[in-house]
């Protein structure tokens, strides 16, 4: 996604992230790479048909779409378009700060956007 991101820019790259929720967590184990449909600097949207493939592909897997990736040029918070969308997913929204890489991850949870902590496979905090 690190790539991804970086081949995307200045655009803002996005991905769904593909994976299983075991109890509060949601493990990733495959970043399903899409195109950013408005070609945009701030904003990004993903087509209804890479929508589709990602869920046909997680379901073919047996996992669940557990979260949204995309990159900003700007701190890795959300911004309102994303707060809006956020509550509509309430899946984990991952954000990459661009250049910099730094990430944020975000849920809408019981009436309010939280921050989620990002861990790795061997269970080491990534801040
Ligand atoms: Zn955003």
């Amino acid at each position: 996604m690190n790539v991804h991101a970086q081949q995307g820019w200045p655009f803002e790259a996005c991905a769904l992230l593909l994976g299983n929720t075991v109890k509060d967590a949601s493990m990733v184990t495959e970043a399903f790479l899409t195109q950013n449909g408005e070609k945009s600097r701030v904003s990004f949207t993903i087509s209804p048909e890479e929508l589709f493939s990602a869920y046909k592909r997680a379901e073919m897997k047996g996992e669940e779409v557990v979260g949204i990736f995309h990159s900003h040029p700007a701190p890795p918070h959300p911004s309102g378009t994303d707060m809006l969308y956020m509550e509509i997913n309430p899946v984990v929204w991952l954000i990459m700060s661009m250049p910099s890489k730094e990430l944020g991850a975000y849920q809408f949870a019981n009436g309010m956007i939280k921050e989620v902590k990002i861990v790795t496979k061997d269970g080491k905090m990534l801040d």
